[in-house]
């Protein structure tokens, strides 16, 4: 299985920033057999972005789509549109999705299956609110996520989870190796059961405050199988010195 670095620019980007972009493509060249790289930029950007990285290794991916494929949903964008822009995965079931727009995992669950429908591969987070884990649900409540996000459809096709510690994300504060080879190890049970084959090999990533300093840690931890990063994927160096560690 090739590690997977996902950058996650969230709602930040503008024309100018696709000189990162450029930077990143370079920096990642023609490729690597054992690491894949992504850059999931707002939806303005994707095409842009993918025109820039073209002839790299670097994969332009989204942040979110709509569960229906085309129709009368305004403001809306569907997978088969991102497609068409360029991009080679999409993003769901973010928890700053989940918490801005109350989407539930039975909705992520109905654009999983529209991201397949249009040949790309959803990358579906899940993660424990630190109520949550103080509680002691941290198992719970992410293996709960994944079971209601992924439809059974994911035996047979291509798909990424992401852990995600809601109490990690943006705050600077990273999970523990400890705390995060737990969680990993129990969702590769969950998917090697539920999806046999495909549920071994699906790669899952890690995310919270993933950077330079804190990679090669987390990146040793067993099933862990590459990050999703959102601050320090904004900055080339950065994004870089990250998938350099996971060669
Ligand atoms: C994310 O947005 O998915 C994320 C993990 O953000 P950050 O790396 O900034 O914590």
């Amino acid at each position: 299985m090739r590690t997977l670095i996902a950058g996650n620019w969230k709602m930040n980007g503008l024309k100018s920033s696709l000189a990162e972009i450029q930077a990143i493509a370079e920096g990642v060249g023609s490729g690597s057999d054992a690491v894949e790289a992504l850059i999931c930029p707002p939806a303005t950007l994707i095409a842009a972005a993918s025109d820039a990285a073209a002839d790299s290794g670097l994969q332009i991916g989204a942040q979110n789509c709509h569960a229906a494929m085309s129709g009368a949903h305004t403001g809306d964008i569907s997978a088969a549109m991102l497609k068409d822009a360029g991009a080679s995965h999409i993003i769901l079931g973010h928890s700053e999705r989940r918490t801005d727009h109350g989407e539930l995992s039975t909705y992520i669950n109905a654009k999983v299956l529209s991201v397949f429908d249009a040949g790309l591969v959803p990358i579906v987070c899940v993660g424990e609110s630190l109520a949550d884990r103080e509680a002691g649900l941290t198992e719970k409540v992410v293996l709960g996520q994944l079971e209601a996000s992924l439809p059974r459809e994911c035996a047979d096709t291509s798909f990424v989870v992401a852990y995600e510690p809601i109490w990690a994300i943006g705050t600077g504060r990273t999970a523990t190796p400890a705390q995060i080879g737990e969680v990993h190890t129990s969702i590769r049970g969950a998917l090697a059961t539920r999806f046999g084959d495909n549920g071994n090999t699906a790669p899952i990533l890690y995310g919270g405050s993933m950077k330079p300093a804190n990679a090669a840690d987390i990146l040793a931890v067993e099933d862990v199988n590459g990050g999703l990063i959102g601050g320090a994927s904004l900055k080339a160096a950065d994004f870089l010195a990250i998938y350099e560690t996971a060669m």
